[in-house]
C-alpha cells in the first residue's frame, strides 16, 4: 500500500482552516465608520473602521486587487496576490498606460464599493469583508508566525 496521493495535514492548517470557516469577522470589524475616497486627489480609498482599526490603499493597489472574477481567475494563473503589480510589458509596441484611477466610485448597497476605472474595467465589487481582509496596514500586513 501506498500513501501517494494522501495529504495529511497539521494540527495547525486544520486549526486555521477551521478558524477560516467559523470566524467570520466581528461585524465592526468589517463595518466602515468613514470612508474617504480621494478621488479628486488621485490617491486613494480610506476606511476607519467600526472597531477603531484604519485602512488605506491607493488606487493602483485597488485596481490590481479588482475582486471581480476575471481578475480573480487572471490572479490565480499567473500567480499574483491581490494588489500585486502586473509585471511590465516587455512589448515595445505596448501604449502607456495612465496610471489607475477610478472615474466613478459608487456605494454598491451597504456593503460595497464599485469602481469605474479609468481603463474601462468595472465589474469588480469592493466588499467590506473583502476591503478588510487585505487591509495594507503594518499589522495587518506583518508576517504571520506559524
Ligand atoms: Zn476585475
Ligand atoms: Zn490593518
Amino acid at each position: 500500500m501506498s500513501h501517494e496521493g494522501i495529504r495529511f495535514i497539521s494540527a495547525e492548517e486544520a486549526a486555521l482552516a477551521a478558524a477560516q470557516e467559523n470566524n467570520r469577522p466581528p461585524a465592526n470589524a468589517v463595518t466602515p465608520l468613514k470612508v474617504r475616497v480621494k478621488k479628486s486627489e488621485g490617491s486613494g480609498v480610506e476606511i476607519d473602521w467600526r472597531d477603531g482599526h484604519k485602512s488605506s490603499w491607493d488606487f493602483r493597489w485597488l485596481r490590481d486587487a479588482c475582486p471581480c472574477a476575471t481578475c480573480n481567475a487572471e490572479r490565480e494563473t499567473t500567480g499574483r496576490a491581490p494588489g500585486e503589480s502586473k509585471p511590465k510589458s516587455k512589448d515595445p509596441f505596448a501604449l502607456y498606460q495612465a496610471p489607475p484611477r477610478p472615474d466613478e466610485v459608487t456605494p454598491v448597497g451597504k456593503y460595497a464599493l464599485s469602481f469605474k476605472w479609468n481603463d474601462g474595467h468595472q465589474s469588480g465589487i469592493y466588499s467590506w469583508t473583502y476591503l478588510r481582509s487585505v487591509c495594507q496596514c503594518p499589522v495587518c500586513t506583518a508576517p504571520r508566525s506559524i
